[in-house]
């Protein structure tokens, strides 16, 4: 089969042939029917080096997946052949109190996990190719009637990511906050439709890009502001000179770090979640008083089956374009020139 993979650090992957997994005691293979294409993808094969994080290439890269099941192996009765269904991409050990819960993201005995820190497209074998090996069959939730694969691929990171932060700061979300996105990509166009969807909180979006404020306009944002030096004035401006509630900042440079923290109202909530490495400095003056300065990585399990429930009711939904295997190269190519609107997923198949 085919499959795009990372072959060394700071490299471009390459598409190749390799064998088709067979599903082992416990595990499962899908047929892959959508494999977003992440920005964490591009920081992976651009910045990460050997001894950042507990794995290295090679490995098929693609950590947003669904598809249809396509072999069961021993044991597994909790599945049908032809069934379509997403992956939880994170793999924890499954034993421990946080992966009990469904929080596999914080596995408190990672060298017990099928790869420590990661999953597949992070250090394990991940969906962009045409079929996908899941070392547990936990790890996967089936689709909702009314999901396609194609589509939920971006719900379990694109649209779970947002879903974990915006539900950590939804006591904070009472009717008449503000919540502020900061990057309308992604993970920041589903952001504004869970905003829209489970709070009663104004939306604020920040872009550099007319065509994602477009966007953010189109999927609830109440106000679309351009990013530059005046972004913090017009928030505070917008929000009665008290500042917003909660900031989600999906890119997490110096700058939009700065302009998060500086638009935040006393009390609020502050979420790193973009990880282009910025910095904020955090001391006593620095931030408004109270100020809850916070990072939150993907989502929980349960989490990802309120997320399709939502979809499935048609109350958020992701913006994809959509791509070949053989052309998965250029939806990261799309994705790196700010060419893409919502989500780019490479589709290898339509059907089961
Ligand atoms: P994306 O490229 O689809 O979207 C990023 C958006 O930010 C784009 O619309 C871009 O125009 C905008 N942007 C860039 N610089 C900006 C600035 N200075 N001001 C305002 N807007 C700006 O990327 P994505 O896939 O949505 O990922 C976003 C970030 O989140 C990446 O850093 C990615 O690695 C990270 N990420 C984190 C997690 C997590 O668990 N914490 C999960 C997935 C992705
Ligand atoms: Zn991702
Ligand atoms: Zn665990």
């Amino acid at each position: 089969m085919k499959a795009l993979r990372l072959m060394a650090w700071k490299s471009e992957p390459k598409l190749m042939e390799v064998e088709q997994p067979d599903p082992g005691p416990g595990q499962v293979v899908i047929k892959v029917g959508g494999a977003g294409a992440c920005h964490s993808d591009i920081h992976l094969m651009d910045e990460f080096e050997e001894g950042l994080i507990p794995w290295s290439p090679p490995f098929t890269i693609g950590h947003e997946n669904a598809g249809w099941v396509h072999a069961l192996g021993e044991g597994v009765a909790t599945l049908e052949i032809g069934q379509p269904v997403a992956v939880y991409g994170p793999w924890g050990c499954g034993r421990c109190e946080r992966c009990l819960v469904g929080t596999e993201t914080y596995c408190e005995n990672p060298m017990e996990a099928p790869i420590p820190g990661g999953g597949g497209g992070l250090g394990l074998d991940g969906g962009i190719a045409e079929y996908m090996l899941i070392p547990d069959a936990r790890f996967l939730i089936p689709l909702p009637d009314g999901l396609d694969p194609a589509h939920a691929a971006p719900l379990t990171d694109a649209g779970l990511t947002p879903y974990h932060a915006i539900r950590r700061s939804l006591p904070k979300l009472t009717p008449g906050t503000t919540a502020v996105v900061i990057g309308v990509g992604g993970l920041g166009h589903m952001g504004v439709q869970i905003l829209s969807a489970t709070t009663a909180a104004t939306i604020i979006a920040v872009d550099q890009r007319e065509s994602a404020l477009k966007l953010a306009r189109e999927h609830g944002a109440d106000i679309a502001l351009e990013s530059n030096e005046g972004t913090v004035e017009q928030i505070r401006e917008a929000t009665g000179g008290r500042g917003a509630d909660v900031v989600l900042d999906f890119v997490g440079a110096d700058a939009t770090l700065a302009m998060g923290a500086a638009s935040a109202r006393p009390m609020g909530d502050l979420s790193i979640v973009g990880i282009a490495g910025g910095t904020l400095p955090v001391s006593f003056f620095s931030i408004p008083y109270e100020v809850s300065v916070q990072t939150t990585y993907w989502g929980t399990r349960p989490e990802l089956v309120e997320l399709l429930g939502l979809a499935a009711r048609g109350e958020i939904g992701s913006r994809i374009s959509t791509y070949s295997l053989d052309d998965a190269l250029d939806a990261y190519a799309a994705l790196k020139a700010g060419k893409v609107e919502g989500r780019a997923v490479v589709v290898p198949y339509q059907t089961a």
